[in-house]
């Protein structure tokens, strides 16, 4: 019998968190070895999509995919060096794998949005959280219909401890993962098979208790804005920040209680792998996940989010607050 097209997405993400972790490992030795402070993210974004290629083709066959990355430049004749970093790390996940067919499991993503049936991945959401050590993810999801149907969110450096901090790299990491209509789970991310433990967003706070998280990158998200809309809603915590849809799972299990990401520019469109696996973790877990206007994220426009702008996440009540209030400080 095939396996579960969950199953199938458990564990390639499990074993693409395993490989950014190899990365990771090796950051300084990369880093000195091309002189290139972005090459070790670089080696871990393209390993990470050739690992999810190659184990969703051996267990679901043909499979349409949306990924972030194309071998494009790899395969020019300046590329060959950084295609035998990236085979050498995938070897270590996907022992025997040969350089040639690195390439191809990677343009595996090259799928262009469109038909009935396609998944989307990131495959490091986060860049530069995984840089410098903190928070970063795994991002594969579902697309049917124009509606996510199921998501599973890989956060290599997020324990099950909410004492950690979020620049604290947890040794192991975290699963989430949702599908439509049967809640959120969480669970070891080096156990894709183990019992999952399933997560709910909080709801034993006040809105003047409420804890948001937002971007490290205030280009991604504007931080002032998000301190004028806290502010006139009396909360009074500092917001949290970290990289990476990891905001999601953290509203998700109640550790937050709002992700907000307020538009910087009104050019830049999301892409669809930057949220779809986060949003339906949120919202089976039980948050509001719509853009700053109230509409719902729109996944039948191809790879972005072009009817919407910016992201709300967050539980029923502190969800309508928050539209509220940036509704009245929108000029
Ligand atoms: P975060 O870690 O939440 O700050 O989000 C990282 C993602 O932000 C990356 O995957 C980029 O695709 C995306 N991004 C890049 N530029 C912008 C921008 N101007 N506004 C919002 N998101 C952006
Ligand atoms: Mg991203």
């Amino acid at each position: 019998m095939s396996p579960s097209p969950l199953h199938a997405a458990l564990h390639a993400v499990a074993d693409a968190c395993a490989v950014t972790r190899v990365v990771q490992r090796e950051l300084a030795a990369i880093k000195s070895m091309t002189k290139d402070d972005r090459s070790p993210v670089t080696v871990a974004d393209f390993a990470a999509q050739a690992i999810i290629g190659l184990r969703l083709g051996s267990a679901l066959g043909s499979f349409a995919l949306v990924g972030e990355e194309s071998a494009a430049d790899l395969r020019q004749s300046g590329g060959s060096a950084l295609a035998a970093a990236v085979a050498e790390a995938v070897r270590q996940v996907c022992p025997g794998v040969s350089t040639a067919e690195v390439l191809d499991a990677i343009d595996l993503g090259n799928h262009d949005a469109s038909g009935e049936h396609y998944w989307t991945l990131d495959p490091v959401d986060g860049t530069k959280g995984f840089l410098r050590g903190g928070q970063y993810a795994v991002s594969l999801a579902l697309i049917e219909h124009g509606e996510v149907t199921l998501g599973v969110l890989g956060c290599p450096n997020l324990g099950s401890d909410f004492a950690r901090g979020f620049d604290a790299p947890d040794p192991v990491g975290s699963l989430f993962y949702a599908t439509r209509g049967a809640g959120a789970w969480q669970l070891p991310a080096n156990t894709p098979a183990g019992s999952a433990e399933r997560v709910r967003v909080a709801h034993d706070r006040t809105i003047e208790q409420m804890r948001v998280c937002e971007s490290v990158e205030a280009a991604h998200s504007r931080q002032d804005f998000t301190s004028q809309v806290v502010a006139r809603l009396n909360a009074r915590g500092t917001p949290a920040r970290l990289d990476s849809q990891t905001k999601y799972a953290v509203v998700a299990r109640g550790q937050a209680d709002a992700y907000l990401r307020l538009p910087t520019s009104a050019s830049y469109v999301e892409k669809i792998w930057d949220h779809a696996a986060g949003m339906i973790v949120a919202e089976e877990a039980g948050a509001v996940v719509t853009d700053i206007e109230g509409r719902r994220l729109d996944f039948a426009c191809g790879a972005t989010l072009s009817r919407n702008r910016g992201v709300v996440c967050a539980p029923p009540p502190f969800h309508a607050a928050l539209l509220e209030s940036i509704a009245s400080l929108m000029p």
